[in-house]
């Protein structure tokens, strides 16, 4: 009898706790999905924002631009693509930057960075098995990457933001190439970033490299950060730092490095580069050695 009372006493502590327990956790973190609406939901689109996302406006309205940001970014780190943020993909936003984004801002605010997305327009570069164009997929990396550091708080030049070539307004005549520089050199930036996709007639060749104007310790010291947060954030194949004598890298007046992400003559490769979510890693990484650059180490 005794025991049983015991039991029982027990089991309504248990009832008490969890109701206590569950209590707040529901009020704080219920799943918020299409059609929710409150602070919750502005909150969670301004981690989005704050992270390179584009959510929409901040209005507390779960729409479909907003449940769009929550897939890109669950995509991106390994969630399940439901689009509903729950605990899981809450505490990734919360972890996914939110103290570094403080100091990227710091370490950003007052930087001008030129995003030059390499071809364009009737100069569609390199172009995979399967038709990928290296001119989509690195528009769609610069795109990602302006972005990201606008959020961060830089400034951003893009020397072309749809298909086409790029042009400098000084000389209308003006090639692609020495349209970009002229770009670049105008517009007082501390760092140039050309994005590009590698091709090889060995098409089992695969991977990551970045390059330096050869001799350039500065471009060299950039290239070493951002390659390293490239492989980082791809996981694809470190095939190193190289100096050259690229045209982009010769003639712009600022620090410059030229990315060649990933091949496009390598089937697997290809595959990755035409998915959005891979486009936005590849930012990912170009934009943390932009803000080791900047923070010095
Ligand atoms: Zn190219």
């Amino acid at each position: 009898m005794v025991r049983k009372r015991r039991y029982w006493a027990l089991l309504f502590v248990c009832i008490l706790l969890l109701t206590t327990y569950t209590g707040p956790v529901q009020a704080q973190g219920g799943l918020l999905l299409l059609g929710s609406t409150g602070p919750e939901v502005a909150q969670v689109q301004r981690m989005l924002a704050e992270r390179g996302y584009d959510p929409g406006p901040v209005d507390g309205i779960f729409g479909l631009r907003t449940r769009q940001a929550v897939i890109s970014f669950q995509e991106t780190h390994g969630l399940a693509r439901d689009g509903i943020v729950g605990p899981l993909t809450l505490a990734a936003l919360k972890s996914a930057g939110a103290q570094p984004g403080r100091s990227e801002r710091a370490v950003l605010s007052g930087r001008k960075v030129v995003v030059d997305p390499g071809h364009g327009g009737p100069n569609p570069g390199a172009v995979g098995a399967s038709g990928t164009r290296e001119a989509d997929n690195v528009l769609a990396i610069g795109l990602s990457l302006a972005q990201m550091l606008k959020a961060a708080g830089a400034d951003v030049v893009l020397t072309r933001d749809a298909d086409v070539q790029p042009r400098a307004p000084q000389k209308p005549s003006a090639g692609q190439l020495e349209a970009r520089v002229l770009v670049a050199n105008a517009s007082g930036a501390h760092l140039f970033v050309s994005i590009h996709n590698n091709a090889h007639r060995d098409r089992s060749i695969s991977g990551m490299m970045t390059f330096y104007l050869e001799g350039d310790a500065t471009g060299k010291a950039i290239a070493r950060v951002m390659q390293e947060e490239l492989v980082k954030a791809t996981g694809m194949k470190d095939r190193g730092i190289h100096g050259a004598r690229f045209y982009v890298l010769r003639n712009t007046k600022m620090p410059a490095v030229l990315v060649e992400a990933g091949f496009i003559s390598n089937a697997g490769d290809e595959r990755l580069l035409q998915d959005p979510a891979f486009r936005r890693r590849v930012a990912e990484g170009i934009f943390r050695g932009i803000v080791r650059y900047f923070n010095g180490s």
